[in-house]
């Protein structure tokens, strides 16, 4: 078996040395327990947080240990009534080839109705934090003027989509590259869209939205929420589900310059955690599983093959190497 620990807590932009690869015998399971056989490891942005010491939302890493997150896998052993070998499922235990799950904490999934592979994404945590944000949070509605910003990342790329397919008025979506653009706007159904990296995001932002924005869907911070605030609409809502920009700060810089828009423009500001809205994972499923099947729905997944490459998966996902999902096949 292959593991992945955490080494060193990463100086601003983690490299591969923060991180040790560590050859193990297959463990087995307790009563309990299952073994499960790793086919995907999901690569998140959140992990850059946990490998700090700071204390957070979740629990910061221990050196020396496993790096925990999304994990999905095929049993090979199981003590547990309702596990076979064959079964399929999702758990927490991260980046390793083999894991012994407590069967309390493995949820099973249907692979023969959804590729392993979107339970981890489009279907899983990534997709379940669009919906939530979008329809629990921000409360879309059809008259929206949408922008969502990490549009062609796994959270953003579904919750544009979503946007379009509830009937909102115009989806805008900003992202770091060309090609991401042209997907964005040519495979998923934006109205309209931009890279940050080719100038001010608020003048980009301003002729993307020339009415302004009802609707601001944050992965991003920092120049972001300032454009969104410049833009936003009288009693605009944002759902602020992360600042990406930021976690490889080695300092806080200083926010937006103009807050106290919040106030004469009457913005509700509303930051959530997906794990806040685990019992609306069910009816997210419900709703969004059709579209994918039927096509409606748009995914991509950027697949790095091998266990050993998560470091690397990682850091690059950092610097935008992925559309959609960031995934390690094992
Ligand atoms: P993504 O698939 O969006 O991957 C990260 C992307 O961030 C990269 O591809 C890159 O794309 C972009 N990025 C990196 N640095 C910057 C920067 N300085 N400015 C702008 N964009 C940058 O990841 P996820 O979809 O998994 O996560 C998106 C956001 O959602 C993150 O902020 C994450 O922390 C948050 N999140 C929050 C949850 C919650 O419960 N609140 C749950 C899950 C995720 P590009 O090429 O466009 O720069």
């Amino acid at each position: 078996a292959t593991e992945i620990r955490l080494a060193a807590r990463p100086h601003g932009l983690p490299t591969p040395a923060d991180f040790s690869i560590v050859d193990t015998e297959i463990p087995s399971p307790g009563p309990g327990q299952l073994l499960v056989r790793n086919e995907f490891v999901s690569v998140d942005p959140y992990m850059r947080g946990r490998m700090s010491e700071a204390k957070s939302y979740a629990e910061p890493y221990e050196l020396g240990k496993v790096m925990h997150g999304g994990a999905a896998g095929e049993v090979v052993e199981s003590t547990v009534d309702g596990f076979a070998p064959g079964d399929k499922v999702v758990h927490q235990l991260g980046w390793r080839s083999h894991a012994v799950v407590d069967a309390k904490h493995a949820l099973k999934v249907d692979a023969e109705l959804a590729p392993l592979s979107t339970y981890l994404g489009v279907l899983g945590m990534t997709g379940h934090t669009a919906w939530v944000g979008l329809h629990e949070i921000a409360h879309l509605t059809p008259d929206d003027t949408v922008f969502i910003s990490g549009a062609a990342g796994a959270v953003g790329s579904v919750a544009g989509q979503l946007a379009k397919l509830n009937g909102a008025k115009r989806v805008i979506g900003s992202a770091g590259s060309a090609e991401k653009v042209r997907w964005l706007t040519e495979d998923l159904g934006f109205d309209a869209a931009f890279n940050y990296k080719d100038g001010p995001v608020a003048a980009q932002l301003a002729e993307a939205a020339p009415d302004g924005v009802d609707l601001y869907f944050d992965n991003v911070g920092g120049e972001h929420l300032e454009a969104a605030i410049e833009s936003a609409n009288l009693h605009a809502r944002f759902a602020v589900c992360g600042m990406i920009s930021t976690y490889n700060d080695t300092e806080a810089v200083p926010g937006p310059r103009n807050l106290m828009k919040i106030v004469g423009k009457r913005l509700n500001i509303h930051g959530f955690l997906v794990l806040d809205h685990g019992a609306k994972q069910p009816e997210f499923v419900a709703e969004v599983a059709p579209l994918v099947a039927g096509g409606q729905l748009k995914y991509s997944e950027t697949v790095v093959d091998g266990i050993r490459n998560a470091p690397q998966a990682f850091i690059d996902m950092l610097g935008g190497a992925n559309t959609g999902k960031m995934l390690v096949r094992v």
